[in-house]
């Protein structure tokens, strides 16, 4: 997670890994030569701020260990439609976090906002040790390999202390989908490290003797990037209000889905406590979700989404560029913190050239 999401969880004091999770200050971005395993483009730009990424699993648990402390009442329950109905009936509000959880479809999908209709990238991802380190300022590695996909490293911490997050993006139908067929996990391994000799040679030297974190330390799957109305009326009348991927659901490709979490949870959080005693009506439900939408969702939905059509021209002239323009570079790595400021020019590949240009 990037910097502006930080400050949100640090708003909270649930910053407890500081003194443990690497800290990285920098995005590389690589651009293979299309079917020659050989780097065509590279740059690093360096962040402002650093950023840190965390296991889940250990996230998770220990923020539901405080929840609880602090007088919060955590009950572990498979929430079925009927659930979230009697939940809705007997509170003043309902919110929906259910991730790619399938209760997520009493949401419907926002026609408008939702650009795909299919899983534009097949995800496989490893939590590794003996990773190499690749450099003197750590960092997220991005290489994109043309006709394949991308293959994402960054330094974290997991269960067992540091690692490194590896993560394949394959384009449907293309080789990284092997990983899709995989029997186990030290298979994934395996066929990991075969990807990696093959279509990213310059990776693979420093993976030559990882070890997975854990025996759950995989991942791997597909799912549809969308956008859903924000609001759903339950059989009993009520409305639930729905928050992060439940309604916003991204490609990892550009690391948005937890800063963008952590942003609308921060947003949410401040328009209940603006309400005082007035209800949580769905007009206020639709005005919450519009806040989060203009302020961070749409950005990062859009940066996600462009990186997803590597074919744009203009988006590659941007990332090829960068390799000439070192602030160029740093303007880009820090995009990713708030993708609110690739916009509006990267929609549009004249201005995108004009703010090219303004670098040089
Ligand atoms: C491979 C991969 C890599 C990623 N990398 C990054 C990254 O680098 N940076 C980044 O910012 N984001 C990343 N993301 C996205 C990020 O993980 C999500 O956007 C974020 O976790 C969303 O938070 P959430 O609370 O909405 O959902 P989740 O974190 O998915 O949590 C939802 C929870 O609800 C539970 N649940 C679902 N249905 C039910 C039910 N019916 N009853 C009870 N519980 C239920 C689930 O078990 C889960 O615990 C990545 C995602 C993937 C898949």
């Amino acid at each position: 997670m990037f910097d502006t999401a930080l400050q949100i969880e640090r708003r909270w004091g649930l910053n407890l890994w500081d003194d443990e999770c690497p800290w990285n200050t920098s995005v590389t971005f690589t651009l293979g030569e299309p079917g020659a395993a050989r780097k065509d483009v590279e740059w690093k730009g360096r962040t402002q701020r650093p950023f840190q990424s965390i296991d889940q699993r250990l996230k998770f648990s220990r923020w539901l260990d405080i929840f609880q402390r602090l007088g919060g009442c955590l009950i572990v329950q498979r929430v079925a439609l009927a659930d979230l109905d009697e939940i809705s009936k007997w509170h003043e509000l309902t919110i929906v976090a259910s991730g790619k959880g399938e209760i997520g479809q009493c949401f419907t999908r926002d026609r408008q906002r939702s650009m795909f209709d299919r899983p534009q990238r097949t995800l496989a991802c490893l939590y590794v040790t003996g990773m190499l380190p690749a450099e003197s300022f750590p960092g997220v590695r991005v290489n994109v390999i043309p006709e394949v996909g991308e293959y994402i490293t960054m330094p974290g911490l997991t269960l067992g202390g540091r690692c490194e997050m590896m993560l394949f993006e394959g384009i449907p139908g293309r080789a990284f989908d092997a990983l899709s067929d995989v029997a186990g996990v030290d298979e994934q391994l395996n066929v990991s490290q075969e990807l990696l000799a093959r279509y990213v040679p310059w990776e693979a030297e420093r993976s030559a003797s990882i070890k997975l974190a854990d025996r759950q330390a995989t991942l791997k799957g597909c799912y549809t990037p969308s956008v859903k109305h924000p609001t759903a009326r339950m059989p009993g009348g009520k409305f639930v209000l729905g928050l992060a991927d439940a309604v916003v659901l991204n490609d990892p490709i550009a690391g948005q889905g937890a800063n963008t979490a952590a942003k609308c949870a921060g947003v949410y959080f401040d328009r209940i406590i603006e309400r005082h005693q007035e209800p949580f009506d769905e007009s206020w439900m639709q005005g919450t979700f519009e806040c989060c939408w203009r302020q961070h969702a749409q950005a990062s939905t859009e940066w996600s989404n462009l990186l997803l059509l590597s074919s744009l021209t203009h988006v590659v002239e941007l990332l090829r560029s960068a390799a000439r323009l070192p602030n160029l570079a740093d303007t880009v790595a820090n995009g990713f913190d708030d993708a609110n400021a690739f916009f509006p020019w990267i929609a549009d590949p004249l201005q995108t050239r004009g703010v090219i240009d303004s670098f040089k």
